[in-house]
């Protein structure tokens, strides 16, 4: 395996949380409760899922680790309590991108207008971005708005910006800590970022500490939300780059106990993920939102999670079975954490090379790499003219209705079936 210089940097560091219980017992990163409990289990999944591989054998050989989901019934956060940062490597090579989807475009487009009308950016302001990728959203936001940009992010790869407005930003290739303490922003947005830290209620601290006394500035966060997941049994939306996971309520709760006042708490992108929008406060404040008051709720899905998993991997392994056994191609649409961590729970690495299954990506940056953990090649959409797919597993139901019109922009007209 190649050397990465990135290789064993957590993706925050900080001092360490005061640890209030047992080591059998691990204490809440969020509330720093103990009253856990253990309740989804995954062994040996890779421990990275958007790390590009350049062979087979680097993608066969990469590191693995358990899945352990902890729940503190005092505050719902929930978490891998047998989670090792040292095992992950962020690095350029990390491509976590949706912007090649016309569908996450139009997202964006209405993210970015409804942000810089809500908070009127404009010029003379500056916008931070904590782990910012590849910049596309803090680039979109100091274009449409005319503020001025700091994104931050190990991952960030300068060769793929081309701004207008780039005297305005600055983009910082590191890991955000205490270190950057000093920025002084108008706006702090945190996006898919917060579920790949362990301690949690340490970051949120910081972004805190980080505003200091402008109270005037807005705070956004957005993250997958767990109630959907609990809900559906989504097991394909646990990996084990997401440490951390939260429902409405619990979200709020942490940043409340860091001392934020929420302004704002919903859902979008049909309601996979979860937004907060947070002042900040002089001291923890009160829950006030009604959709805080979630604790029982997820506690009940908590106890019901396990069946719904298993529903749907028999399910899931059903429909390859049926394709293996009837010669029919099954193609897999999207190659992110979903699909590696589909294809590593349904055990699909045995079929490598037999040419039936294909895993499709539109991010032209992952072809011809290779999956985390199964070694399968990533292919463009292109390369189903010559593998004419019987079924293509959607990996997200949201980009249904763009992968059929791709498909029949080739004349490929396959059974869809979405997750
Ligand atoms: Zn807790």
């Amino acid at each position: 395996m190649q050397q990465d210089p990135a290789r064993a940097a957590p993706p925050f560091v900080g001092a360490p949380l005061p640890t209030l219980a047992t080591e059998a017992t691990p204490a809440c990163n969020a509330c720093g409760g103990g009253d856990i409990q253990i309740f989804y289990q995954v062994k040996d999944v890779p421990a990275h899922s958007c790390l590009m591989c350049a062979t087979r054998e680097e993608a066969l050989a990469f590191p693995r680790g358990d899945i352990e989901l902890a729940f503190c019934r005092g505050c719902g956060f929930i978490g891998n309590a047998r989670f090792d940062a040292g095992l992950h490597r962020y690095s350029p090579a990390y491509e976590e991108t949706q912007a090649f989807s016309p569908r996450f475009l139009k997202f964006l487009d209405e993210l970015w207008d409804d942000q810089i009308e809500r908070f009127g950016l404009g010029p003379g302001m500056t916008a931070l971005e904590i782990g910012c990728g590849k910049g596309e959203f803090l680039v979109g936001l100091c274009e449409r708005s005319g503020c001025a940009g700091i994104g931050v992010d190990p991952g960030y790869r300068p060769e793929r910006t081309r701004t207008s407005a780039a005297e305005r930003i600055r983009f910082i290739r590191d890991f955000y800590g205490p270190k950057y303490a000093h920025l002084h922003a108008d706006y702090v947005c945190c996006r898919h970022t917060l579920e790949h830290i362990e301690p949690v209620l340490e970051f949120v601290r910081l972004v805190r500490e980080t505003i200091g006394e402008r109270r005037h500035a807005n705070v956004l966060f957005e993250l997958p939300d767990m109630e959907r997941v609990l809900e559906q049994g989504a097991f394909w939306d646990v990996y084990y780059e997401h440490c951390s996971y939260f429902t409405r309520g619990s979200l709020a709760r942490l940043f409340r106990a860091a001392s934020f006042d929420l302004r704002r708490l919903y859902k979008v992108y049909d309601d996979q993920y979860l937004m907060l929008e947070a002042q900040p406060a002089a001291q923890p404040t009160d829950a006030l939102l009604p959709q805080e008051d979630d604790l029982a709720h997820t506690a009940s899905l908590i106890a019901g999670f396990e069946k719904k998993v298993g529903d749907r991997l028999g399910s899931l392994g059903e429909i390859f079975a049926r394709c293996r056994a009837s010669g029919r191609r099954l193609a897999i649409w999207g190659s992110g954490s979903k699909c590696v961590s589909l294809i590593s729970s349904l055990g699909l690495s045995r079929d490598l090379g037999a040419g039936t299954i294909a895993v499709v990506d539109i991010n032209p940056h992952k072809h011809g790499k290779f999956l985390a953990g199964s070694g399968f090649e990533i292919v463009p959409p292109d390369a189903l003219r010559a593998l004419r797919p019987d079924v293509v597993l959607v990996m997200n139901t949201i980009y249904t209705d763009e992968i059929r019109r791709d498909l029949a922009s080739r004349s490929l007209h396959p059974e869809l079936i979405a997750l």
